[in-house]
């Protein structure tokens, strides 16, 4: 087992979970009535590590939007589909510095990374587009499934539509970057490409099946739950490293300074974090701080490094 003393380890998870429940900082998303909605008194956690080892807390089965996590999975879904090379033809390495909506671009006139929208958008126009919108959906959700381990991954069409509804500003980062040339050739009306880059926004998940799909990243790509190749592994590498540099919008930074983890968070309040080579872990409570990251899931990390030498130098 690569966690042996597997009991010892979930009481320390406890304790650090019921330290966290106390927090009553942040603030719900309110841009859309359907996150505005959600309690903000929901709470989950689980883990799973690279051998299936399973262990959850709290609200680990409410289905929650995965939002800004799809952009992890999509930037590794559709690297392992058509090659790193090709992908960062159109998009950057590099953390932005900038707000994830942020209209603006590098200087090589790309979007800076494929964690923030306008590089999720392009990577979204790169999926599979040879196949119609329903099948390149349909494309998406079940690689989501094959790396979730064929657990819970669901759909949330009130939220996909008031996405829709209110996408000025991602209307407006695509056709500046439509000006700017940036999407590769075979892009449909941006109004098909946004529309799925929506939908995937709205795909959902819970703490159970989010863990199993971070899991499936720290493993190099391969599902612990069914040995399915599902991201090839310098895909696989490639996300962690750009998660770790861009992953948690604007305090990435700092997040990788202190934590020292690879990670993602979403406007839903979800967060995943991937310790490689040992284990998945999802978060989720919707309260969010100032850079629009979990204030539980974030605190969750601290304390995760505290307690455990997980920090990505810790072992020097
Ligand atoms: N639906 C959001 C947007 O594209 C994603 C927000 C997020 O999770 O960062 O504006």
């Amino acid at each position: 087992l690569i966690i042996p003393n597997w009991t010892e380890f979930c009481a320390q998870m406890t304790t650090i979970y019921n330290e966290c429940s106390t927090i009553s900082d942040g603030k719900v998303a309110t841009y859309i009535p359907q996150l505005a909605r959600v309690s903000p008194n929901i709470w989950g956690m689980s883990i799973c590590t690279i051998d299936g080892q399973r262990f959850s807390l709290g609200d680990s089965n409410t289905p929650f939007c995965v939002q800004s996590v799809s952009k992890a999975f999509n930037y590794a879904i559709v690297s392992s589909d058509v090659g790193s090379d090709k992908v960062h033809q159109y998009v950057g390495h590099e953390p932005s510095g900038r707000l994830f909506n942020e209209i603006c671009l590098d200087g090589n006139g790309k979007p800076h990374n494929p964690m923030i929208n306008a590089g999720a958008i392009i990577m979204t126009s790169l999926i599979r587009n040879d196949l119609d919108m329903a099948d390149r959906f349909e494309f998406v959700l079940n690689e989501y499934k094959k790396m979730a381990g064929g657990e819970f991954i669901g759909f949330n069409n009130a939220t996909f539509v008031s996405e829709r509804a209110t996408a000025d500003r991602n209307y407006a980062l695509s056709y500046y970057m439509k000006e700017n040339k940036c999407f590769p050739p075979g892009t449909r009306a941006l109004r098909d490409e946004l529309d799925l880059y929506f939908q995937l926004c709205s795909v959902e998940a819970t703490c159970e099946s989010a863990a199993v799909m971070a899991a499936t990243l720290a493993n190099g790509g391969v599902c612990p739950l069914t040995d399915e190749v599902c991201i090839n592994s310098q895909p696989c590498r490639d996300v962690l490293s750009l998660m770790y540099s861009c992953g948690m919008y604007d305090f990435s930074g700092k997040f990788a300074f202190q934590v020292g983890l690879p990670a993602k968070s979403g406007v839903s309040g979800v967060m995943i974090v991937v310790v490689p080579n040992l284990m998945g872990i999802a978060l989720f409570s919707p309260p969010l701080d100032r850079m629009g990251n979990s204030c539980k899931g974030v605190a969750f990390c601290k304390k995760l490094i505290e307690k455990f030498n997980f920090h990505n130098y810790d072992s020097l």
